[in-house]
């Protein structure tokens, strides 16, 4: 393991039990992904794809095998610890994450800052910030039912860098979306990773992944270096 890895699963596998049968969702994982890399895993629906992501932010417990963020083993932790490290490192964008109806775009991308440490107007002049990044300065006092789908996607992505997290753990981040707008996203999640910030997406989309640095591909809860 180098001591660049952003994230490094060693082994790891997750078994539902469901009636008589067992469903290897993620079946033996190895994988280290360095700091700074954007990274998509594509595969078919029903391949493991949102359970690998949900087992790479801690939301899912292992059935075996380890998963180390920033050289954290995060199951050796107790339950404060590790929503402590999630908070602080791992920033979700998953595909029905949704905005706050009765809350104007600043005010939703604002929302984690509320369960943070930060407070008062810097929050504001961040939120705004990363309205900008997103591409929408324009649409910072809008309500997400004034939104396009698109739109909404993008304030949600800023949310989702509120809390400054090193690592982005995207389930299917332009899964609903027509080729123009999920290109944009695409761009926004480039621009995000040019700061630094390690990006996994997972999608079934080529287009998606033949963008990304690095394509790993998922097929029966396996995982392996994308071919083509
Ligand atoms: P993908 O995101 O690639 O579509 P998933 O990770 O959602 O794949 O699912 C992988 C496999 O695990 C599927 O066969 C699915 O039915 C099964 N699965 C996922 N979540 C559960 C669960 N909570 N209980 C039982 N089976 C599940
Ligand atoms: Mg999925």
């Amino acid at each position: 393991m180098t001591d660049d890895a952003m994230i490094v699963l060693k082994d790891l596998s997750k078994a539902y039990k469901v009636g008589p049968s067992t469903v290897r969702a993620v079946d033996s994982v190895d994988l280290e992904i360095p700091r700074g890399q954007l990274v998509s895993i594509v595969g078919h629906s029903g391949s493991g794809k949102t359970t690998l992501l949900s087992l790479m932010g801690g939301l899912t417990k292992p059935s075996s095998g380890r998963v180390i963020i920033d050289g954290t083993n995060i199951w050796t932790l107790a339950d404060k610890e590790m929503s402590t490290l999630r908070n602080e490192k791992i920033g979700f964008s998953f595909q029905f994450a949704s905005l706050l109806p009765t809350l104007s775009s600043l005010d939703n991308v604002r929302l984690p800052s509320t369960f943070g440490s930060r407070n008062g107007s810097g929050d504001i002049g961040r939120a705004a910030g990363l309205l900008k990044l997103v591409g929408l300065e324009d649409r910072m006092y809008s309500y997400p039912g004034q939104l396009s789908g698109g739109e909404q996607r993008r304030v949600a992505l800023a949310r989702t860098l509120m809390n400054e997290p090193k690592l982005i753990l995207a389930d299917e981040p332009t899964g609903d979306l027509d080729e123009d707008t999920e290109a944009d996203i695409l761009e926004i999640f480039k621009r995000i990773n040019s700061e630094g910030i390690t990006i996994i997406i997972a999608t079934h989309s080529r287009a998606v992944a033949s963008q990304t640095q690095r394509a790993l591909r998922m097929n029966r809860g396996h995982l392996a270096e994308d071919a083509d």
